[in-house]
């Protein structure tokens, strides 16, 4: 058979396509497909992000009648295969997330909310060793009074030499992984506002 020099080139260049698909583990099964295909009665897929760490891996929850609400209703949570970011792949402690809400009693062997799970804001007072439970308005409230006290003390017009600086050095930020991108937008924006030069992110740290 005569081969052409056009034809060798197709043939290699898929050969090698399909190594490289192969070789960097993509899960070519574990596509939207898959997800879309899962019929239990009642039970509907949420995508969400992973709050652990800076990768921001997608993970789908199956909870009874979508996004739960009082009570145990967890069926599983695993990773989201139409995410780019993970694929459908989740790290053990991704895997595990569905503890972060409910957990088997050991005692009765029933699906129960984890008691050890913190639903509530806490405060702790400068000086103190406890923990005190307050609502959302008091704390948004607090953030809001101190974040505004701090910059009106250290806010910069000029630094040493004169030079127009606008800036506020005693205040920082620390972006999470959750964040989409128009949240990072205006947030980013709130920050230069308020003159911050301190702006980091969680996968950089
Ligand atoms: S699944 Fe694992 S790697 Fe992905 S965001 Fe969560 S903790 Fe990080």
């Amino acid at each position: 058979m005569k081969v052409t020099r056009r034809d060798f080139l197709k043939v290699t260049g898929a050969t090698v396509a399909s190594f490289a698909v192969v070789d960097l583990g993509f899960d070519m099964a574990a596509t939207a497909s898959g997800l879309k295909g899962v019929r239990t009665k009642n039970v509907k897929p949420v995508p969400t992000i992973c709050p652990f760490c800076g990768c921001g891996c997608g993970l789908v929850v199956y909870a009874k009648d979508g996004a739960p609400a009082e009570g145990p209703q967890l069926l599983s949570v695993q990773g989201d295969p139409d995410n780019p970011i993970n694929r459908g792949a989740a790290c053990s402690k991704g895997s595990a997330l569905m503890n972060l809400r409910e957990i088997y009693s050991p005692e009765t062997g029933e699906q129960e909310i984890n008691p050890k799970r913190i639903a509530k804001p806490r405060y702790r007072a400068p000086g103190s060793t406890k923990w005190e439970e307050k609502d959302w308005d008091w704390m948004l409230d607090e953030i809001a009074k101190r974040v505004k006290e701090t910059r009106d003390k250290y806010f910069e017009h000029k630094d040493e030499n004169g030079i127009i600086v606008n800036r506020c050095e005693a205040l920082a930020s620390l972006g999470g992984a959750a964040l989409d991108n128009e949240e990072v937008h205006l947030i980013a924006k709130m920050n230069r506002a308020l003159g911050m030069t301190y702006i980091e992110h969680q996968a950089r740290i």
